[in-house]
């Protein structure tokens, strides 16, 4: 059987007889990536589901007392972009509330740039503002042209 590519780490697999399209080799990253993106679908897809979950995650909290606290201390850049993203979403929720338009800067110290050697190198997360996306995490690499 032909090999296909995965489409969460971009590896050739070869595709089991039994599952008919196969998305996602076995690595245990790309299977949980895999798992995500289905209950993130889910989550919006099916508002029993999304209710279900939200009460069982709160029970787990409850039942967790602390863990997310530990969990933002020890994944700063996580807490970090969890922070941009809700001021996102309240934004979003203010300006759909008092029905005007998001004009102002999503982020702040966006002005701060000034150089002119700024290059867009590391890692960011792309966050869509009118589309209904999740945000993507990217990284930029800057690649040597070869000059023949
Ligand atoms: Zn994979």
């Amino acid at each position: 059987m032909e090999k296909i590519l995965c489409v969460y780490c971009g590896d050739l697999f070869d595709p089991s007889p039994r599952h008919k399209n196969q998305i996602a080799c076995k690595k245990p990253q790309c299977q949980r990536a895999k798992k995500a993106e289905w209950q993130r679908h889910k989550m919006k897809a099916d508002p029993v589901y999304n209710a279900s979950q939200k009460i069982s995650q709160k029970q787990w909290a409850s039942a967790n007392p602390g863990y997310w606290k530990r969990y933002r201390n020890k994944n700063p850049d996580k807490a970090e972009r969890n922070r941009v993203l809700q001021t996102i979403r309240n934004r979003k929720a203010r300006s759909k509330k008092s029905g005007t338009k998001m004009d102002t800067p999503l982020i702040a110290k966006m002005d701060a740039l000034k150089s002119d050697n700024f290059q867009a190198l590391g890692q960011f997360w792309l966050v869509p503002v009118v589309a209904k996306m999740d945000s993507l995490k990217v990284n930029i690499v800057k690649i040597p042209i070869l000059y023949p």
